[in-house]
């Protein structure tokens, strides 16, 4: 058997659904597209993943001769509708950049002892951030949607892929270069609230996702700001950490969603899913953050204060009026931030004791932009 076909099959008794190779060559057009949409994407050009070099595997390890991209699979067990339309499905599969005490962490590097035991370097995220959608492409292991996610067969876009750069000549795939997309399909387009999509290109700042974690105080340096455009909070409903929407509306996934109807959620899933409740993210208790919300969301916000904004957000868009009380308490928090935007969703409820509350609090708010958004509710 030769060295590729092992490695293969030891990825797929990892528990990865698929492994293709390609080579260590560069990817001059994502470099070019990326640096040609800067306004866009300078959180992350700026910040330390480098994905500019990463375009060329070989500007961080000169001796780099293979990707290997692998697959994993995140809907073979089902989700809690606790968490639909408030949690991506990514995030409640803990597979996105977890720790190796983790489950999907600890694969990871289970396949990176397994390549260094044969004697090859690696080197993988966040030290190199190959464009791994493109390396996957060429490697033969998922094809495009017009959606920007890739796609696997049989799990459609439920899909996380990693890549390992290695200093391997290994046996290359041949490139999967079709985006099977059924002609004049533009469902995803038309079903992202915000307008965020574009054939193969997405306006992330647009985007709920990152709308949802992206948008903290210096998280990305300068880059970042926890402030969210007004017309984007309208549209963002009941998500608090990423957004499913254009993947659930893609005829693509279809077969998968369907199947996924009658997988059971883990055990684990189910159990933070029975705890959790969009007014205690709201008036949120470190207790709660770490033992309900951390361990799902991990990866990306480090403050409650953020978890705290986003369930302001969500009520406020929810247009049951019982989260009033909850929100008025929260104008009474001791962080502006979630002040603010407890200003905001009480506006957005409306009645006359979410006017109540945003009188008594425009009264006695010392911070300059929290008592912004209390004036611009009380005006609505
Ligand atoms: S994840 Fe949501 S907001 Fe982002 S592009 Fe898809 S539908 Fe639009
Ligand atoms: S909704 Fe249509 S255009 Fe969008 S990714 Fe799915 S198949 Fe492609």
């Amino acid at each position: 058997m030769s060295l590729t076909r092992e490695i293969k099959d030891f990825a797929l008794d990892l528990g990865y659904h698929d492994a293709g190779v390609t080579t260590a060559d560069p990817f001059p057009w994502y470099a070019e597209e990326l640096q040609s949409r800067y306004s866009g994407y300078d959180y992350y050009i700026e910040s330390p993943f480098k994905p500019i070099a990463g375009t060329d595997p070989r500007s961080l390890m000169p001796e780099a001769r293979s990707l290997i991209s692998v697959v994993y699979d995140y809907s073979r067990e089902g989700f809690p509708p606790e968490f639909t339309g408030k949690i991506g499905r990514l995030y409640q599969a803990r597979c996105h950049n977890q720790s190796s005490s983790r489950t999907n962490g600890a694969r990871r590097q289970l396949f990176v002892d397994y390549l260094e035991k044969r004697g090859m370097k690696v080197i993988l995220g966040p030290d190199i951030n190959v464009p791994e959608r493109l390396a996957a492409a060429r490697a033969g292991v998922a094809t495009y949607g017009r959606n920007n996610f890739a796609f696997s067969k049989d799990p459609g876009s439920f899909i996380a892929l990693t890549a390992f750069t290695v200093n391997a000549e290994l046996e290359y795939d041949s490139p999967t270069i079709e985006a099977p997309c059924p002609d004049g399909c533009r469902i995803c387009i038309d079903a992202c609230p915000t307008g965020a999509l574009d054939a193969f290109r997405l306006e992330p700042k647009r985007c709920i996702a990152y709308n949802t974690f992206m948008t903290q105080d210096n998280f990305r340096g300068p880059y970042t700001t926890s402030h969210i455009p007004t017309e984007i909070r309208e549209k963002m409903g009941s998500w608090i950490h990423g957004c499913d929407l254009c993947q659930e509306a893609c005829p693509r996934n279809a077969p998968r969603l369907k199947a996924l109807a009658s997988f059971p959620a883990s055990s684990f899933l189910q159990r933070l899913a029975q705890q959790f409740d969009l007014r205690k993210v709201l008036l949120l208790t470190d207790e709660y953050f770490e033992t309900v919300l951390r361990p799902v969301m991990y990866n990306y916000i480090r403050h409650k204060r953020y978890f705290q904004r986003n369930a302001a957000i969500a009520l406020g868009n929810s247009g049951d009026r019982s989260h009033v009380p909850y929100l008025a308490q929260a104008l009474e928090d001791c962080d502006p931030l979630v002040r603010g935007y407890a200003a905001w969703g009480l506006g957005q409820l409306g009645g006359q004791d979410a006017r109540t509350a945003l009188e008594k609090a425009r009264s006695v708010e010392t911070d300059k932009k929290a008592l912004q958004e209390i004036e611009s509710a009380v005006a609505v």
